[in-house]
């Protein structure tokens, strides 16, 4: 990587031992950042740090399960220790049923906002004391295509992406005066274990590339090249912004 835009910044990205987070914490990292990074299973925590650390990469991690506020705790005790934080990239999702919105249960809706959007306005408001003592304070969620344009199978995890819209336009009025900017990138269907479930056969495959002006699936590093924008000066006046990584897909409210 030849840019160093993220020199001498303190990263926590969640939920990223494996795709769109691990991308983007390879990245930042591969940009002179200190990332710390972290997820639910500490086997994953570990093997995601060796494959950094062998790039000679800048990083450490640990177990933060971003629903539990004594794992959040100790991701921002470790930016602390590491000397205050820059970066907080929210990540994680999950979404245990892919149905209608009508037909999702109250136990998944409940699951689905616990993590998509509860964890990342906790975990926003417990870093800003850290990030308002950053000379550049950045917070980027990663939100999906399906807070804007949603499929009929999208249901109670399109409406939380679209929440999170929200959640980032508000607290970027907040965080304005503080210099403190608060975006999000909607992927569109990029190739991860997440998505894998999307396009198991040939004709869920050609339903969705039809959607795709590129015709081709995004691969997790072009979702990191995005965010590395957005944590860097190059976007030093962007904030309350929403950018969209599918290949050209319908993306409008
Ligand atoms: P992924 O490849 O399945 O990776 C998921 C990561 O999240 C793993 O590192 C997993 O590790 C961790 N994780 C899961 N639940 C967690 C939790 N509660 N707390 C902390 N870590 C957790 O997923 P992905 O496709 O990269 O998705 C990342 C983000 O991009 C999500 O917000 C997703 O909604 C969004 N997105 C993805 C796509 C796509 O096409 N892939 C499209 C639009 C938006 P452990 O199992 O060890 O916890």
């Amino acid at each position: 990587m030849s840019f160093s835009r993220l020199s001498g910044r303190i990263a926590i990205v969640t939920a990223s031992t494996d795709g769109i987070g691990f991308a983007i914490a390879q990245r930042f990292a591969r940009e002179g950042a200190k990332v710390i990074i972290s997820s639910r299973n500490d086997e994953n925590v570990q093997v995601a740090k060796d494959k950094l650390l062998k790039e000679g990469l800048n990083v450490t991690g640990l177990v933060c399960h971003v629903g539990k506020a004594e794992d959040r705790a100790k991701l921002l005790q470790t930016a602390s220790s590491l000397g205050g934080l820059d970066i907080l990239v929210s990540n994680a999702a999950v979404n245990p049923e892919v149905v209608g919105i009508l037909d999702c249960s109250s136990s998944a809706w409940d699951k689905i906002f616990d993590v998509n959007v509860k964890s990342s306005h906790l975990l926003t408001k417990e870093a800003i004391p850290f990030l308002k003592k950053s000379k550049a304070g950045r917070i980027i969620y990663i939100s999906s295509i399906a807070g804007l344009q949603p499929l009929k199978t999208s249901g109670a995890y399109g409406v939380s992406k679209t929440a999170l819209l929200g959640l980032m336009k508000t607290a970027s009025l907040q965080l304005a005066p503080e210099n403190i900017t608060v975006n999000t990138i909607s992927p569109g269907l990029i190739l991860t274990r997440f998505s894998n479930v999307l396009i198991k056969t040939p004709s869920e495959k050609s339903d969705i590339l039809d959607k795709i002006p590129m015709n081709r699936f995004g691969q997790p590093h072009e979702v990191g090249g995005c965010a590395a924008f957005l944590a860097s000066d190059d976007a030093s006046y962007i904030t309350g912004e929403n950018i969209v990584v599918a290949g050209g897909m319908a993306s409008r409210l």
